[in-house]
Formats: structure tokens, sequence, C-alpha cells
């Protein structure tokens, strides 16, 4: 715990160390909550953060850090094999596991000292302890280890847990994303459960690893919530470089097997040296006094909030993971920032009333290879809420792309979906480091522009950016590099 927060100056000349209600207590210090205590400080609110593992949460030390790294000395490993296509002579070795995992532990301790040296200079009380929330006559606190840490406003940000099943995950042979994280070795051959963000970039950054990979996805295709189009070239990228896709294939158990795990198939048996379970997260409600406090949960299990992330407790808020919708770390500090400042609005402390973030503004990245980006609505969802237009640009047609991918013919697209004649209403891009890409999207559907209102930027050349700029002019009708 750093500093108490406040010392009573007493009569006799002396100090003591005051009982304190503070403005705010959080519970959680993974994105959404740590954003919420950073934000809040700034604002002036006197906060406190509980967290009983390390400040950074999932996402800096078990999820979006360490996932990128590895990810990149995947991408390192394919850049270098395609080397001689662009005239360069390199010989590659072996994969050295533990060595990767050193490189994405040291990102990650890094970011870690510097976000806990960010929060100790923002003044806020850090615990590091398990809390647990209790409403009574007076009002929220957080129960720490027996002491009670009274706040005017509590939030929660226990964010989530991997799903397992049920299934005999044992860090060994079957794995987490957690676990997965962790091996100093790479299996031979791994199957992984579920082709949603988490599993295929996992697929993905193991294959260009040398792994041989079993993908298993009950529904028809990888990443439902993107464009089947998108989703189409990932899948064919994917078969392309020798994942094995099984897609429509429902797992029906799986067993460890001495060195080896089996996973049943309804019609076969798939044996690999380790499975990865990545059929989702579940929120983290467990054992922190909610249905006495009268929180309410969702069928789901996420905790029920209003537009401004009340929960049914009064004082009592939630963000982050713990709300039902994408599970990212970008919309955790979005939810983060925003009750900051609406808690404040309402102290009377700041006249601007925020505006809470919206799901369908937030962009989502799978960063396989190749990338996956997108924001707002997917052709299908527009067409069915609305009726709209889109207009995709091939990767083939953009330089910058053909340098990145050379020699595959499948360089990926970008969409934009607009309604007719209105804004544009989603960006969707699949390439070789398009990820970038979608910040750009971002702004456009958040400020609802239309093509014509954007037609006017000017892009540089030769840059993956053209894309974007080319599909949007050939909705204003000027289309460039296109044939139309
Ligand atoms: P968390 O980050 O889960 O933090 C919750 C914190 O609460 C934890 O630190 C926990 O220790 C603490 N806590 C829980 N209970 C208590 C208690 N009772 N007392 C005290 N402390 C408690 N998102 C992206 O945006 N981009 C990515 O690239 C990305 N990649 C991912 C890759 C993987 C493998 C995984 C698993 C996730 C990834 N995510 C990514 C998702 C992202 O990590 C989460 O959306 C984000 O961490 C959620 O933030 P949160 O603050 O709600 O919860």
């Amino acid at each position: 715990e750093n500093q108490p927060t406040r010392t009573l100056c007493r009569e006799d000349g002396r100090l003591s160390r005051m009982t304190q209600v503070h403005d705010l207590a959080v519970l959680g210090g993974g994105p959404a909550g740590y954003a919420t205590a950073l934000r809040a400080a700034q604002l002036g609110l006197d906060v406190a953060l509980v967290e009983e593992r390390e400040l950074g949460g999932t996402c800096l030390h078990r999820g979006c850090v360490p996932t990128k790294a590895w990810l990149q000395a995947a991408k390192t490993r394919t850049t270098v094999a395609k080397a001689d296509r662009l005239g360069i002579g390199a010989i590659l070795t072996g994969v050295d596991a533990a060595k990767v995992r050193g490189f994405a532990d040291s990102l990650v301790s890094g970011l870690h000292r510097g976000l806990t040296g960010l929060i100790r200079s923002r003044g806020i009380r850090v615990v590091p302890e398990r809390g647990r929330l209790v409403v009574d006559a007076e009002g929220p606190a957080l129960d720490v280890d027996g002491e009670l840490l009274r706040a005017r406003n509590v939030v929660l940000a226990t964010g989530s847990a991997p799903v397992t099943l049920g299934l005999p995950t044992d860090g060994e042979r079957i794995l987490t994303s957690e676990h997965a994280l962790r091996l100093e070795r790479l299996p031979g051959r791994a199957v992984i459960l579920g082709g949603g963000v988490i599993g295929v970039e996992f697929a993905s950054l193991w294959r260009d690893l040398g792994v041989d990979v079993v993908l298993v996805e009950a529904r028809p295709h990888l990443l439902p919530n993107e464009d089947p189009d998108l989703v189409a070239v990932l899948e064919r990228r994917l078969r392309a470089r020798g994942v094995d896709l099984r897609l429509g294939a429902k797992a029906e158990g799986i067993v460890r097997d001495g060195d080896q795990v089996r996973l049943e198939l309804p019609d076969e048996t798939v044996t690999a040296d380790v499975a990865l379970i990545a059929v989702g997260r579940r929120p983290v409600t467990d054992g922190l006094g909610l249905e006495d406090a009268g929180v309410a949960l969702t069928p789901t299990g996420h905790v029920s909030v209003t537009r401004e992330l009340a929960t049914t407790a009064a004082g009592v808020f939630a963000v982050g993971d713990l709300v039902a919708g994408s599970q990212l770390a970008h919309r955790g500090y979005a939810h983060g920032i925003f009750l900051a400042e609406h808690l404040t609005h309402l102290a009377g402390g700041r006249p601007i009333r925020p505006r809470p973030p919206e799901d369908r503004d937030i962009p989502r990245i799978t960063y396989s290879s190749p990338q996956l980006a997108s924001v707002g609505l997917t052709r299908e969802q527009a067409a069915a809420t609305g009726g709209c237009e889109i207009s995709d640009f091939d990767l083939r047609g953009n330089a910058r792309a053909l340098m990145l991918t050379p020699g595959d013919r499948d360089a990926g697209l970008v969409r934009v979906v607009r309604r007719p004649d209105g804004p544009i209403v989603g960006v969707h891009a699949i390439g070789d480091d398009i990820a970038e890409l979608i910040a750009e999207g971002t702004l456009m559907v958040g400020w609802q522009a239309t093509p014509d209102d954007v037609k006017e930027l000017i892009h540089p050349h030769p840059s993956l950016s053209e894309a974007l700029a080319e599909a949007n002019l050939a909705l204003a009708g000027s289309a460039l590099h296109m044939h139309t």
C-alpha cells in the first residue's frame, strides 16, 4: 500500500491517520479499473484502487501485451522465411520459445513499472489485497481483509477469466491462454478449441513458429462477429499456411493420455501434444458479495448496468469485461474515462456532461497474420437495419500492401459501408499490418462522416491508408485507382 492519503493534525501537535471516506473506491486494477482511477484522480477525486494481483490486469500480464509480443516474434520469423523473395539471403534456424517468452516478459515488466509509477504519481491509494463489496446503511464500501474502505461511490472492475467448459485444464497439456503464454517449449502439434479472436491469434502465431495446428470451431466460420467476406480471406490464408481448420465441428470431450491429448469429434479423434481451450471468457463475479449488496446480474452472468454504467445498488458502478459487450481493453479505458467524468459532473465538479461510450464505435482487431480489423456495422448488419452501399478496395491494387506480401495472391481488402447516400457506418479491413488503419475508420464512423466529407483528405503514397481513401472515393463517385 502506498502513502495514506490524509493525516489529521491534532491540537496537541501530533499527527494521526484518519479513517477516511474516499470519493471513489475501485475494485480491480485492470485497464477498466485503473483508467477509472487515473481519470478520477486527474479530476481531483480522492481515489483508492484495490487489486489483489498486479496493476494492469489481464491485458498487460496475460492478454493483449504478451500475445502481441509472441505474434511479433512469429511475424519476424515469417518475414525472414520470405526474405529470399526480396533478394535477401537469410538462414532460419530454430525457435527459442524461452527467449520469446523472455522478450514478452521484459515488455510486460517495463510497462508494469511505468503504470505503477503513473498511478503513484497521481496520488491514488493502492491497496494490494482481495476486496469484496459491502452496501450498508452508510452506503457502499469495499471490505478488504476485514477493514472497510468507505467511498461515496464504488466501481467494480474485476474483469473476466477463461471459460473452460469443465474440461480438465492442467497447465501442461490442456491449457488456457494464460498457460499457453507461459510455455518455455513449443508443442510439435497443438489442437485449439475455439475460433474466436484468441483461438485465431494462437493458431496464427503457433503455425508461424512451426507448430502443426488443428483449429476446431463448432460454428461454420471463424470470428462470428466479423464480416463473412473478410473472414473467408482469413480462413484461406490460414489454410494456405497449413492450419488445419475444422469448422462446424463440435468437440465432445478432451482427455489427457500420457504425453498426448485426445480431442473427440463426432466422427474422429484428433491427437496432439497440447490442447488450448479458447472458447471465451466469463465475468469474474464470484465471492464479491454482489447478491447481498443488491447488485443484479444479467442472464449471461455479467453485471447489469444502465447506459451510465450504474448497477442496481446505489453508488455502485461497473466497467470493463464485467459489463456485457466486446471484451476489449480500450472499451475498458473508455468506460473508465466516461465514469470518472460522469461522477465528477454529478458532484458538480465539471460542467460538461460526458457521453457514454457506444459499443458500436469501438474498433476491434484480430492480430493474426493477416490482421483483421473493423469498426461499426458489417454489411449484413447495415443491410438489416436501414440498408447500405459498400465499396471494396482490393489490396492487390495497393503498392504498399504488395511490398508487405510478396507472392501472396490474397493480399486482402478494405471495405467501407455507408447508409444509402448517408454516413459511413462501418469500416472493415484484412491484410498484413492493416490494423493501424482502423483508427481512421473509427474517426469516420464515430463522427458519422459521409464519403463526401472525407474525400478531400489527402493520404500519403505509398501507404496502406490509400486503400481506405480509394474505397471512400469510390463511394463519393470519384474512384481514382479502381475500374468503375
Ligand atoms: P481485467 O483486465 O481482467 O482486470 C481485472 C482485475 O481485477 C485483475 O487484475 C484482477 O486481479 C482484479 N480482481 C479481480 N477480483 C478481485 C478482487 N476480488 N479483489 C481485488 N482485485 C480483483 N483486448 C484488447 O483490447 N486487445 C487485445 O489485443 C487483447 N488481447 C487479449 C489476449 C488474450 C489472450 C486475452 C485473454 C485477452 C485479450 N484482450 C485484448 C482482452 C483484454 O485483456 C480485456 O478486455 C481487458 O483486460 C479487460 O479489462 P478489465 O479491467 O475489465 O479486466
